[in-house]
């Protein structure tokens, strides 16, 4: 635990490291993408790329699938 937050990259791959108190980047220090993610607070949980929007598109289908076989509420 540094206290310090980790951005990615997603464009160059860079991660570099921010205090807290200056708010999130708005893009990447070295070749000025937005593309940039938090990534110290993901360890552990999930493979970058992707991971968050493919959990949540099957969240979507599953919740259209369910209702549409109960057909109300
Ligand atoms: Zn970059």
């Amino acid at each position: 635990m540094s206290g310090n937050r980790v951005f990615k990259c997603y464009a160059c791959g860079n991660e570099w490291e921010e205090p807290y108190g200056t708010g999130r980047p708005l893009a990447c220090p070295k070749c000025r993408s937005p593309n940039i993610h938090r990534t110290d607070a993901d360890r552990g949980k999930r493979t970058a790329g992707g991971g968050f929007g493919a959990g949540r598109a099957a969240y979507d289908q599953g919740r259209g699938r369910d209702m549409s076989g109960r057909g109300q509420r």
